[in-house]
């Protein structure tokens, strides 16, 4: 049988090759409302071409791990696409990698990050370097997508795959007359787009006023931005040896994988003022089209109420979160009891309370219900799948998931089967076959005992039973030497190993 995730693999595959089944299935879903950036307003979801919906969502500069902020921005759309193939959508999505010219200013300032990853692992700086510097980081960012269990895009798009496209895209601009050359480049004009700054509502005319005059003198203005960057590394083009800029790829993979006209673009916020407006202005100067209907953007994520910075000291990987015992569907979980227009403040402390709610729930899931069943709560369900068409209120369905399981007129196999529907939307575990999931909490069956762990048991238990709470303490914790944690339940002491 097929798990949901694979549904919405084969849903997301629909989307991509029209049908996959044969016949189309007639389209019924609710209304979905998502706040739109570009307006600043919470808008009636309607996709160009129904019943398919395309997503483009900006991925990482892969010249190092991403942080759990970065992360952040991934389970969002994640949530976002999974919702609208529970409404009938067929899905195409495509997440990049940009392996190339994102400068460490989102403008065009500062360090190239590549070089700057190139020089960390002294690796050398050649094309060749720069792929094999992408090749690790992407690996190690679709293993915490995977880990954060994000379903995988339609299309992964590398950026170095798309230079063609990138330079017929400046081609293109240059002979619309958009562009300009300097000597380090050539400069998108941004006076020949008046709407540009649309998006955030950027005030031109301010960033021209308070700009630093040595940045690069040879611009005609302050907000203008690199289509191409000249330099000793890179691949030929009108303007000679260089790199294309960081927003031209973004435009050049968008129009190649979905087309000129895409449904939902997203992003954290920071990419909204400079890198989103950089990429509406090339691609509607090229297209003359609306590039993008919905404009979606998270909030970021802050540790200690600080900016997330390597040169802070506090970015935190996945692979921190795993050393300190927490898996990805804690991390998902405690993400998604924020909404995703929240800021949010990460510490260990509120990480730990969310993995052990979760814990709650998977103990109930997996070694609670003795009846189980697959039917879902049409009510609660309801109420789970409003919050979600209002914007993505994922604390709002969390919410609802602990009202459904404290109801004490629901039944315990409805409540099984309506967290395992919950759990097709929210990916946080719960739908393991039994025993697995036991498996995974560390559950130990009494057949799974060695004799001496199975003595000290039976022996603190006659201590429990005959009260004399000494010996039973100075058992638990023989115990949990030995690796095991020992709780008492109505149905008996129950065992789970440590992680
Ligand atoms: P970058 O590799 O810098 O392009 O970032 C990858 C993604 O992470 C982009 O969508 C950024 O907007 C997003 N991002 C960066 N920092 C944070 C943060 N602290 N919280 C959430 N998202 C972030
Ligand atoms: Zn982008």
């Amino acid at each position: 049988m097929l798990d949901f995730r694979n549904k919405l693999l084969f849903a997301t595959l629909d989307g991509m090759f029209g049908t996959i089944f044969g016949k189309k299935t007639p389209i019924s879903h609710r209304e979905i409302k998502l706040f739109n950036s570009e307006s600043g307003k919470l808008e009636v979801f309607q996709p160009l071409s129904e019943p398919h919906v395309t997503m483009y969502s900006c991925g990482p500069t892969v010249y190092d791990y991403v942080h759990i902020g970065n992360l952040r921005s991934y389970v969002f759309p994640d949530i976002l696409k999974r919702v609208f193939i529970r409404n009938g959508y067929l899905v195409k999505h495509t997440i990049n990698f940009t392996d190339f010219g994102h400068l460490s200013d989102d403008g065009d300032a500062g360090e190239d990050k590549m070089m700057k990853g190139l020089k960390r692992e002294d690796l050398p700086i050649t094309l060749a370097g720069m792929k094999q510097l992408g090749d690790i980081y992407i690996k190690a960012f679709v293993d915490d997508m995977d880990e954060l269990r994000i379903m995988p895009p339609t299309t992964w798009a590398r950026a170095s795959d798309y230079v063609g496209k990138q330079v017929s895209l400046i081609k293109a601009l240059d002979d619309k007359g958009f562009i300009y050359e300097t000597s380090d480049g050539a400069y998108f004009d941004i006076s020949k787009f008046p709407t540009y700054g649309r998006l955030g509502k950027i005030n031109i005319q301010k960033l021209q006023e308070g700009a630093r005059v040595e940045v690069n003198s040879e611009k005609k203005h302050p907000a203008d931005f690199a289509v191409w960057k000249k330099g000793e590394l890179g691949w030929p083009s009108r303007f000679g040896t260089g790199f294309p800029g960081w927003h031209i790829e973004c435009s050049a993979m968008a129009l190649e994988t979905l087309g000129k006209q895409i449904d939902v673009h997203t992003g954290g916020v920071d990419n909204m003022p400079t890198h989103h407006n950089g990429e509406i202005a090339q691609s509607e100067s090229l297209t003359g089209k609306k590039f993008v209907q919905y404009w979606m953007h998270g909030e970021h994520l802050r540790i200690d109420n600080t900016k997330i910075a390597k040169s802070a000291g506090n970015s935190i990987t996945m692979r921190h979160l795993r050393d300190r015992g927490f898996s990805g569907e804690d991390y998902r979980y405690w993400l998604l009891t924020a909404h995703y227009r929240s800021p949010i403040n990460f510490s260990w402390d509120a990480l730990k309370a969310a993995k052990q709610a979760l814990y709650r729930l998977k103990r109930h899931m997996y070694e609670e219900f003795k009846q189980r069943s697959n039917v879902p709560d049409t009510a609660y369900m309801e109420k789970f799948d409003a919050c979600l068409a209002n914007d993505l209120d994922t604390p709002g369905a969390i919410a609802v998931l602990w009202e459904m399981m404290k109801d004490p007129k629901l039944e315990e196999k409805t409540k099984c089967g309506t967290l395992m529907a919950m759990d097709e939307i929210l990916d946080i575990g719960l739908s393991e076959d039994p025993s697995e999931g036991r498996r995974l909490l560390g559950v130990v069956g009494q057949q799974e005992l060695s004799h001496e762990i199975q003595e000290l048991i039976d022996k603190r238990e006659a201590a429990r039973i005959s009260r004399n709470w000494a010996e039973a303490d100075f058992l638990r914790e023989a115990i949990a030497r030995k690796g095991y944690t020992i709780e008492d339940s109505p149905q008996g002491p129950k065992i789970t190993k440590n992680s």
